[in-house]
């Protein structure tokens, strides 16, 4: 069957945009990219990216050179330790049956706006109106958890809504050899490898939205923890960190209107506890960019929305209960033997 070829605008280079375009331009689209910043980042945090993001990329980098760059910088991971605040132990994880890599957001960016060739991706580029882009077939929104494109579709009722929780992250000197999850009663602090020699550290807490975010409230915050946080904490300069309130969004009724498609955290913003937001974004990227080379844009986006929407719609839920029972006050004595057995047999 031939592939079928058009005009994409995409609002937003970021991981979901990036994605799609090099999967849009490898079967033959001509694609913009609009780029609020003005360069790919420089430094960032790491991200855990599952096999499907891999497979992912698979479609869309030109078999497998995008995977095969990706899998050269990452950290393979395929054992995790899920422990109390106080460092005793819930559950272990030995043998993931296909195992995380962990690689910064930078890294990540830059294979995939590499992957592209030049003068596809407009940086300095801010989007927010889309009469300007009738002459595309195609409008994809990858333009993050502030979209102004999903705005455009579904109004100010359907923006993001706080968590009740806040996150710090950041990234220390030196290597660890596993991932490992502390959980403490309204609190959580991860530990990860990453590229570069770093180790990368999350810390996310239940707390009103609008905090400073200082490094010394982060200290203080988890100064009873077990040593192994305390001793990264120790070594964070606020430089190397970030702090983010954290928002999820509301079920959408649809990712596609007319012409028009969402992907990425445009249309389902989660909390971070399951690690999947940008890789949910490239699988976004992927699927839509194979059904647009196959069917004609409505139907490919109606597709779309089918193959999309509720699955990532439960992620997002399934996210937030996975922050509640991380961060639960009770029944802890009754969850970590639970968690603990349910890992054992992951
Ligand atoms: C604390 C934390 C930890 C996380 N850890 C993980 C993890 O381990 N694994 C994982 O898979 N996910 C993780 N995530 C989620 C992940 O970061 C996001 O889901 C992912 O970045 C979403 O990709 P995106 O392409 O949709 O949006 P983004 O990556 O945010 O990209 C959106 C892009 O659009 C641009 N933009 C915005 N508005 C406009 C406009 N009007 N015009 C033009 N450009 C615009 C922005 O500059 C940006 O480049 C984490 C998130 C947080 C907060």
């Amino acid at each position: 069957m031939a592939t079928r070829q058009g005009k994409a605008a995409i609002v937003g280079g970021g991981i979901g945009g990036l994605t799609a375009a090099n999967a849009l331009v490898r079967h033959g689209w001509h694609v913009d990219v609009f780029e609020r910043a003005r360069s790919l980042p420089e430094t960032g945090t790491a991200l855990g990216m599952w096999p499907e993001a891999l497979d992912a990329l698979t479609v869309a980098g030109r078999g497998t050179v995008l995977g095969r760059r990706v899998e050269k910088l990452g950290v393979r991971q395929s054992s995790a330790a899920f422990l109390r605040w106080d460092g005793r132990t819930i559950g272990r994880i030995h043998d993931l049956a296909r195992s995380a890599l962990l690689l910064s957001r930078p890294a990540l960016l830059s294979i995939l706006a590499h992957g592209l060739p030049p003068g596809i991706v407009q940086f300095g580029t801010t989007r927010r109106d889309l009469t300007d882009l009738n002459a595309y077939d195609v409008v994809v929104g990858a333009d993050g958890i502030n979209s102004a494109v999903r705005d455009k579709l579904f109004g100010p009722a359907f923006r993001p809504a706080y968590t009740g929780y806040a996150a710090w992250r950041g990234w220390v000197p030196g290597t660890v050899t596993t991932m490992s999850e502390s959980w403490g009663p309204d609190a959580l602090f991860g530990i990860t490898p990453r590229d570069g020699n770093l180790t990368n550290w999350f810390a996310a807490v239940r707390t009103p939205a609008g905090g400073t975010g200082s490094v010394d409230e982060l200290r203080e915050r988890y100064r009873d923890w077990h040593p192994a946080v305390r001793e990264v904490l120790d070594r964070v300069e606020p430089a190397a960190s970030l702090y983010h309130d954290l928002y999820e969004s509301p079920p959408l009724p649809s990712f596609v209107q007319g012409k028009v498609a969402l992907i990425g955290d445009a249309a389902h913003a989660m909390a971070p506890n399951l690690g999947r937001g940008a890789c949910e974004a490239m699988v976004d990227a992927a699927k839509l960019s194979e059904l647009l080379a196959e069917y004609p844009v409505r139907e490919a986006l109606q597709r779309y929305d089918r193959a999309r929407r509720r699955r990532t719609q439960r992620l997002v839920r399934a996210s937030r209960a996975l922050a509640g029972l991380a961060t639960a006050r009770r029944f802890t004595a009754l969850r970590d033997p639970l968690v603990g057995a349910a890992l054992h047999f992951t």
